[in-house]
């Protein structure tokens, strides 16, 4: 075939930073840091100190493709490593602070990570999983010298500041194939051990691209970004790249998560856009109700992770002029798949007619190819009311996990074209708006973290009372789902509602705990004997969970 006669050049992260630099350097990157202070620095400052780390991680023998991860808010230091780790040609591993010790010790250990960079908030945490994570051979403290804790447990601690600033700025961003990993998220949206995404150059590229345009997120070098969602989940949905690559101001609110501390920093940075889960718009908004308070400056705040709820994003634009963007994608999608935005015939509807599209999680990126299929693999038509199997593919879609050891997920269709499963089940309407309405995975998603429902059953039925049990999701006003717990005690056996509860002290974390116990004399099985959760869930639609 004729060659194209343009230049190869290979899509790596570090192009992003080196842009921002060259061409918006002085815009701005804000942290309110766990120190309690709030930082100020520029991309070129962002750049100059990207490049010291990188120098850094020579010195310390981090190399290609080795494992480097952090356990940290969103910050300038964390956006710092974003950029060295990644553009060293190592993989950024960011774990999430959420999970249990045993937990986050697992996937250290799962992904080798050689050097583990942690936020003093979670020095605790550290400290309780250090014995048991074998492949983690220095341990670095976002901080500086002044706010160095005494940790006499962990060894030879380093001191961020201090190491950076020994470190020459002279580094060259290496060249190598577009394909290499640069970054991974451990996923616990399935069922067994926690999984690996492992996302690369081209695909974060790809996504940083297709993300910031109009009809995705909207982003420019006019918006000031502030990202909710953490950079330990789906690498803040891609936000502290496509900022770059726009030349945005970005502001980060470090710890600072309650509605208070998020009204003040939108308001004194003058922030434009946001991204998060719903949880945590509920405690912005409650605050700024009861305070009678409005934005200046934020027009757009795109919602996602879990359904936004319609209340929610009819709050948001009606009384506080904010366009809600609902949005879907998975940390196997790195993580955008649709977007709610209208289209040309919109133009004309009234923002009442406009409001049941927006409850829809919204249309295809281009790059996401995305198609509902029947149980037997069958597509189903784009109507809005046939609703099946969500699949999905793309160059930034997860092919295989990291080490998992299992089958890779996909499934062939009948030309041969590979899809990934995302274990929603939804509709398409005509336009191609996609409508999650129902989920086919056996996860639980609360406050936008995932609860296993097999471990949670696994805990039950290890308590002598219980001969089986299934968990399912209820409806919960603050955390979209919580875990119900259904159970059929064994014959002549008793166990109390709050005997059962507190069988799961110490099992799992404490936001894990189901909410409540239903006892059933029996659960409904299918044809193969499992456990019909559909049943369940439809039996159980209008449980009401104590009020804690
Ligand atoms: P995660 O990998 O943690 O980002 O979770 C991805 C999953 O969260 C999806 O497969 C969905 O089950 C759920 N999810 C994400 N966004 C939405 C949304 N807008 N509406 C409903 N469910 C969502």
């Amino acid at each position: 075939m004729l060659q194209s006669l343009m230049m190869q050049m290979p899509l790596l992260i570090s192009s992003l930073i080196e842009h921002a630099d060259r061409h918006h350097g002085d815009a701005e990157i804000v942290s309110r840091r766990v120190e309690g202070d709030t930082h100020r620095a520029t991309y070129t400052e962002l750049h100059r100190r990207a490049r010291q780390m990188a120098n850094a991680l020579g010195e310390i023998g981090i190399a290609r493709d080795h494992r480097v991860a952090t356990l940290a808010w969103n910050g300038h230091r964390h956006m710092e490593l974003y950029f060295a780790v990644s553009g060293v040609g190592s993989v950024l591993h960011t774990l999430n602070p959420r999970l249990l010790p045993e937990q986050i010790a697992w996937i250290v250990n799962h992904a080798e990570d050689r050097a583990l960079f942690f936020d003093l908030t979670f020095l605790p945490l550290i400290e309780a999983i250090a014995p048991l994570c074998k492949t983690v051979k220095r341990w670095v403290v976002l901080t500086d010298r002044a706010h160095m804790p005494a940790a006499p447990k962990l060894g030879d601690l380093l001191c961020y500041e201090d190491w950076i600033s020994a470190q020459s700025d002279r580094f060259t961003w290496p060249h190598f194939d577009e394909n290499t990993a640069s970054s991974l998220c451990y996923t616990s949206g399935t069922t067994g051990h926690p999984k690996g995404v492992l996302y690369g150059h081209r695909s974060t590229i790809l996504h940083t691209l297709a993300s910031a345009l109009p009809d995705a997120l909207n982003l420019s070098a006019r918006d000031v970004i502030l990202p909710v969602v953490p950079m330990f989940h789906v690498n803040a949905w891609g936000l502290p790249y496509i900022a770059p690559m726009v030349g945005a101001k970005i502001v980060y609110p470090g710890p600072h998560l309650d509605g208070k501390s998020l009204y003040e920093l939108f308001e004194s940075e003058k922030v434009t856009f946001s991204a998060g889960v719903p949880t945590v718009w509920q405690g912005l908004l409650a605050f700024m109700e009861a305070n009678e308070l409005k934005f200046s400056t934020m027009n757009r705040t795109v919602i996602g992770g879990s359904a936004c709820p319609p209340a929610m994003i009819k709050l948001f634009q009606d009384k506080y002029g904010v366009q809600v963007v609902h949005a879907w994608g998975m940390t196997e999608m790195s993580p955008l798949g649709t977007t709610c935005t209208f289209k040309q015939k919109h133009t004309e509807w009234s923002a009442e007619q406009k409001l049941p599209v927006q409850f829809k999680q919204g249309r295809a990126l281009y790059g996401v190819d995305m198609k509902i299929v029947d149980d037997e693999g069958a597509e189903l038509p784009w109507d809005g009311v046939a609703f099946g199997n969500l699949l999905v593919r793309g160059p930034w879609i997860v092919r295989d996990y990291y080490g998992s050891g299992e089958a890779a997920p996909l499934i062939s269709d009948e030309q041969g074209k590979a899809w990934f499963p995302t274990g929603d089940v939804s509709n398409i309407d005509a336009d191609g708006y996609m409508q999650i309405t129902d989920r086919s995975k056996d996860v639980i998603k609360s406050g936008g973290e995932w609860i296993s429902s097999i471990e949670i059953e696994n805990i039950a039925v290890s308590h002598p009372a219980v001969q089986m049990a299934a968990c399912i999701a209820a409806a919960h006003p603050k955390w979209d789902e919580r875990p119900l717990l259904i159970v059929v005690r064994k014959p002549n056996a008793s166990v109390s509602r709050e005997d059962l509860l507190a069988h799961y002290e110490g099992k799992v974390a404490r936001w894990q705990v189901p909410d409540d116990v239903a006892f059933v004399d029996a659960l409904p099985l299918g044809a193969t004997g499992k456990i019909l959760k559909s049943k369940l869930r439809e039996q159980f639609r209008e449980h009401r969970l104590p009020v804690t």
